[in-house]
């Protein structure tokens, strides 16, 4: 028999209004295996759909589906699979690298899953971030090979989200083979990834195509101050005279100065430094840039650190802005979730007022289309990508 999880009338109303995830608050009775999936049902005992059950995190439901009846998980996985891959098919992505699987936008909870083409085939590297997801690694590696056919999956489950659900970090090749690196090429450069140890599951694919925008605006000295492997620094070398890229992490340094020569870029400067110091010398130095590109990590990763990270934003941008000459273009990003789009268009705005900075917004970006944004789910709408023009 499966489990049948009772939810509060709040949690009831958060399933009709389109939420994925039930609260531990909002659960009024449940005895569930981790993993397990079970029905859950109203206080008056109305079915409301089908969920995997976590037993320690603060999200202890993550809705799969919705239907009143019965359900084929094996039936359902292959289908939302099918669906998920077959909406990238119809983006007309300019590059050999996507997200295929996206968590809860692809009504797959807590599971993601993205491609890298190189000239030998797909490799698929995969996510399973709850307990419902992780107990299903195998199956849902069989329905991706059977989907995909790709060469080989790698589970890359390092990220720390996982420790709130009691599961352990893991990173291993659980179908095919997997290369240590594979390149890929993304709007016309090619990057070489590292699979098994680099940031996210390689790349931060959610930039693909606020990569591209920023190559439209580059021109004259452009600087990039988060570079990772060279993801803005790369693609705005096309337009910019000169681009300095920075990275504090040594290993993000070496990849983007041997990206940069296998493309044959030679007008990218890459170094170690931290971002907070290097902008501080460089406008005692007195130098300016005409295109600025910052995509730090989430300074805010939960609410409590919410006012540490609009200092934070508020302090690069402010320096950023004040290094740009009238003209030029500042391309912002913030990937923290509990600093919405709002907020940070706040900060900008105090930013430009401290830099004594008149400016134009430009542009509102948000993550590729790959990782799609849930409407009625703010958590899926992570990543903001703002265009500024500093007119004076
Ligand atoms: N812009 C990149 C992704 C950046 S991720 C792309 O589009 O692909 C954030 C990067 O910032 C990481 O590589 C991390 O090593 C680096 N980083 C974190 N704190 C930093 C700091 N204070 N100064 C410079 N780099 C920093």
């Amino acid at each position: 028999m499966t489990p049948k999880a009772i939810v509060s009338r709040r949690g009831a109303d958060r399933v009709r209004g389109g939420h994925p995830w039930i609260y531990r608050t909002d659960v009024a009775d449940v005895a569930a295996e981790p993993g397990d999936l079970v029905q859950v049902v109203s206080d008056r005992g109305r079915p409301l759909g089908w969920a995997w059950y976590s037993s320690q995190s603060q999200i202890v439901l993550r809705l799969l589906s919705t239907a009143t009846v019965g359900i084929d998980e094996r039936t359902l996985l292959q289908s939302r699979i099918a669906a998920a891959v077959a909406y990238r098919a119809t983006l007309g992505i300019e590059a050999s690298a996507c997200r295929l699987i996206h968590g809860d936008a692809d009504q797959l909870p807590a599971t993601v899953v993205d491609r890298y083409t190189d000239e030998d085939g797909a490799y698929l590297v995969m996510q399973t971030l709850a307990q419902g997801s992780d107990r299903r690694l195998e199956l849902i590696a069989d329905l991706l090979m059977e989907a995909c056919r790709p060469r080989g999956i790698l589970a890359r489950n390092d990220p720390k989200v996982r420790m709130l659900e009691g599961l352990e970090p893991l990173v291993a090749v659980v179908r095919g083979q997997v290369p240590d690196r594979v390149v890929v090429q993304e709007g016309g450069v090619r990057y070489s990834v590292d699979l098994h140890g680099g940031q996210k599951t390689g790349l931060f694919l959610d930039q693909r195509e606020n990569h591209a925008a920023a190559a439209r605006y580059a021109r004259g000295d452009a600087f990039d101050g988060f570079t990772y492997n060279g993801g803005f620094a790369l693609q705005m070398a096309r337009g910019a005279r000169h681009v300095v890229a920075l990275d504090s992490s040594p290993a993000a340094v070496e990849t983007t100065r041997a990206n940069a020569r296998a493309n044959g870029i030679d007008n990218v400067e890459v170094r170690e430094a931290n971002v907070f110091d290097e902008l501080r010398e460089l406008e005692v130095s007195g130098v300016q840039f005409d295109t600025v590109a910052l995509d730090p990590p989430a300074f805010a990763r939960n609410r409590r650190s919410v006012d540490r990270a609009l200092a934070g934003y508020k302090e690069i941008n402010l320096r950023a802005l004040r290094l740009l000459r009238p003209g030029g273009h500042l391309i912002t990003c913030s990937c923290s979730y509990n600093v919405d789009e709002a907020l940070f268009l706040d900060v900008l705005h105090a930013a430009a007022i401290d830099a004594h900075a008149t400016v134009w917004l430009v542009e509102k970006r948000m993550q590729a289309r790959d990782h799609p944004v849930l409407v009625g789910v703010p958590e899926t709408h992570y990543l903001k990508c703002i265009v500024l023009r500093k007119v004076m």
